[in-house]
């Protein structure tokens, strides 16, 4: 339905450029409502004043100008406005002051607020009847809006509040989107007003500069947009070249285009009162009049005040919803977190909590990415396509915020996307390593019918041959059909999404890091025997042996507790090795050391010493016991039988601890018993004589 336009994009930027650097705060003119007074920055001289200043005060322009500025305002007023402006910008409130204007006593709503060098002062009459009501009002709504626990109904409440105290013809609350497009979100109208209720508003309708003075200035009130400005005279100030900036003042005079749009909205007076949230601007009361409306100050006041009570309301229930999800979403992370000593498989917690996830999240479908491998509920893309979303985001993807689109289609992973699943939020699932894991949410596409009013394109004209933005004419309904976009993904869906992402994190790296510990633990192992162990028989190296041996020395200094040392060699194993070989040599000491470590107990160790040498640490025994056992492993392996290779010996010495003993002195006790057990015709014990 886009009419086709005969302007590049080029010329279309430049135009709505101009008009976005409309300079609408210096406009050197005001409203009718009221008069306007430039003073110097000590407020001892009048340099400019409007030129209807004698309707208000009484005074012609050339007298205003000539006189004392506390002629004109009063030196009670002076002296006040003195003492406001001495350490601020602006006056926090208006005041009210009274002059007698030709002998009648007249009450005046005064703003006053400092403008580069000069200070201004803006007086508006106060005498409409039922002022004093509006307190009253207030409060009435005060205990209504404490009462609403429902956004809309609230929303609702403000517009039809704000249309009693201002008779204005429609009340709108105006809300922006990210693109600083306005939605029609609450409306309160008479009945021959048009329904604005549910309709969008182009970005472009309210420009940036504008946005930027309800930053300044929250309420903006045109009591009559086709009334002629009143200018400032003289023009400029005498003493001071640079246009009075009157941006915190009521009555900035209506820029042309604004008028112009207002006009063809047929619209001839306007109240906007500005809605931040945490500093930015969320919305827009906006009212409109179809005639010129006076509005008392008062009454701009106490509608502020409405907007005022309502806007901390608005964030209370609003942060209860948001309250609501997060707390949802953190009873899931209890649940899995309740789980992570299980470290169960992220497939399987995913099919047990996904479809909780879904209706959290208001999702079709939820995927996990894991090390190149895909596990997901609900609808979803295919592997393929959730691996290339994935690897994509890896890639571009740098920092730990999710990434989320409403529309792939106009994203880099548009070749990705499958059917109706136009609407993606991938959280990071935050590790060590380059290569990210992924939660992925999808929904689905959402057609709608969105009503702008008027063509959200603005229609370019020219103008003295250049080309200019000119306010939309028409305000008719423009259907504008939405497709191929899913719901947006909130902030608070971002954050709640970014929350499940890093729990499963923790869980996923929980379990890589089991996994990892497992694999550590079994090289550990295999580490430690191979360190401590003799590679041939498994039997302990020398090296274990002598820290058994230094360890039961310990032992039996402290607790007096005996051990005994066997030293056995295997007799003739030179000849052995000679007649059948050196590979029968092995298998004997295999054979030898499996038959020995039967024969002892669990407490006692079995130690190669050396080539055919071993040592036997036998606990809690002492040289009785120790000799019994040695000749015990002496039968033992005399009775091994090795079939063709006959018979295989050993001559033991024994050697007890004795307190004071050094592992050298023991082993060499043991080894002098050996020998004697050699000498005495090998194949025996010997033990060694206590010294
Ligand atoms: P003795 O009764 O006096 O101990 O005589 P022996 O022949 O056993 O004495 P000697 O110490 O002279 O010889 C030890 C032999 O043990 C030398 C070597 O052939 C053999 N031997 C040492 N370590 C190994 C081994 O790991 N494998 C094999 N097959 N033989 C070994
Ligand atoms: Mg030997
Ligand atoms: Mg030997």
């Amino acid at each position: 339905m886009n009419q086709s336009i005969p302007y590049s994009r080029a010329q279309i930027d430049a135009a709505l450029d101009a008009c976005a650097r409309e300079p609408v705060h210096i406009p050197g003119a005001i409203q009718s409502a009221g008069c306007l007074i430039s003073l110097d920055s000590e407020m001892r001289q009048v340099r400019q004043v409007s030129a209807n200043i004698e309707i208000f005060l009484g005074v012609s322009v050339a007298e205003a100008l000539q006189a004392h500025p506390s002629d004109l305002i009063g030196k009670r007023l002076l002296t006040r406005l003195r003492q406001a402006l001495l350490d601020q910008e602006c006056l926090p409130n208006a005041l009210t002051a009274q002059r007698r204007v030709k002998e009648r006593m007249r009450r005046f709503h005064v703003v006053a607020y400092r403008s580069g060098s000069r200070v201004v002062v803006e007086l508006e009459p106060l005498n409409q009847p039922g002022e004093r009501r509006l307190l009253a009002t207030v409060n009435e709504w005060l205990v209504q809006v404490s009462q609403l626990d429902d956004l809309d109904a609230l929303l609702q409440a403000l517009t039809r509040g704000v249309q009693q105290l201002t008779r204005y013809e429609r009340v709108m609350v105006y809300r922006f989107d990210e693109q600083w497009n306005g939605q029609v979100v609450a409306e309160h109208r008479v009945a021959e007003a048009g329904a604005f209720l549910g309709h969008h508003f182009p970005a472009s309708d309210i420009p940036v500069q504008v946005r930027r003075l309800y930053d300044i200035n929250r309420v903006r009130s045109i009591p009559d947009a086709a009334a002629a400005p009143v200018a400032l005279m003289p023009a400029r100030d005498p003493q001071d070249a640079t246009p009075l900036d009157l941006s915190r003042g009521s009555l900035r005079a209506v820029s042309p285009i604004h008028r112009e749009y207002l006009a063809n909205m047929g619209v001839s007076a306007s109240l906007s009162i500005a809605m931040h949230d945490e500093g930015r601007l969320w919305g827009l009361l906006a009212c409109h009049g179809f005639g010129p409306r006076e509005l008392s100050p008062a009454v701009r006041d106490a509608a502020r005040a409405l907007v005022q009570i309502t806007l901390p309301r608005m964030m209370l229930l609003r942060a209860r919803a948001e309250a609501r999800l997060l707390h949802d979403v953190h009873d899931s992370r209890d649940l899995l977190a309740g789980e992570r000593g299980q470290l169960e498989d992220p497939e399987a917690m995913l099919q047990r909590h996904g479809q909780q996830w879904l209706d959290l999240l208001r999702a079709s479908g939820v995927a996990l990415v894991l090390h190149g491998r895909v596990s997901g509920v609900g609808r979803l893309p295919d592997a393929t396509h959730l691996l290339g979303m994935a690897e994509w985001l890896n890639r571009h993807q740098q920092h730990d915020a999710p990434w989320y689109s409403q529309r792939l289609v106009d994203t880099p992973l548009a070749e990705w996307q499958q059917g109706d699943l136009c609407g993606l939020l991938a959280a990071p699932l935050p590790s060590d390593t380059r290569q990210s894991h992924w939660l992925m949410l999808f929904r689905t596409e959402q057609r709608e019918t969105r009503r702008w009013a008027g063509n959200p394109e603005d229609i370019p004209m020219e103008r003295h041959g250049q080309l200019i933005m000119t306010p939309r004419r028409s305000f008719g309904q423009w259907q504008e059909e939405i497709k191929g976009r899913s719901h947006g993904w909130s902030e608070i869906e971002r954050r709640a999404a970014g929350d499940l992402a890093e729990d499963l994190a923790v869980l996923v790296s929980g379990r890589e890091i089991a996994k990892l510990n497992g694999r550590l633990n079994q090289v550990n192992a295999q580490l430690k025997s191979l360190a401590y162990s003799d590679a041939l028989t498994g039997a302990w190296n020398r090296y274990r042996m002598e820290q058994a041996i230094d360890a039961a020395l310990n032992a039996a200094e402290r607790h007096a507790q005996p051990f005994t040392l066997l030293l056995f060699d295997i007799d003739h194993f030179k000849h052995f090795n000679d007649t059948h070989g050196h590979e029968a040599g092995d298998r004997v000491l295999v054979e030898l050391t499996r038959a020995v470590q039967a024969g002892l107990r669990d407490s006692d160790a079995l130690g190669r010493w050396g080539g055919e040498e071993f040592i036997a640490l036998a606990s809690h025994t002492d040289l009785e016991g120790g000799t019994r056992l040695a000749e015990r492993l002496r039968q033992c392996v005399e009775a091994l039988a090795f079939d063709e290779l006959g018979q295989v010996t050993i001559s033991l010495g024994v050697a007890s601890w004795q307190p004071g003993d050094t592992r050298k002195q023991l082993v060499v006790r043991a080894d002098q018993a050996m020998y004697r057990a050699k000498h005495g015709g090998r194949n025996q014990v010997a033990a060694s004589r206590p010294r």
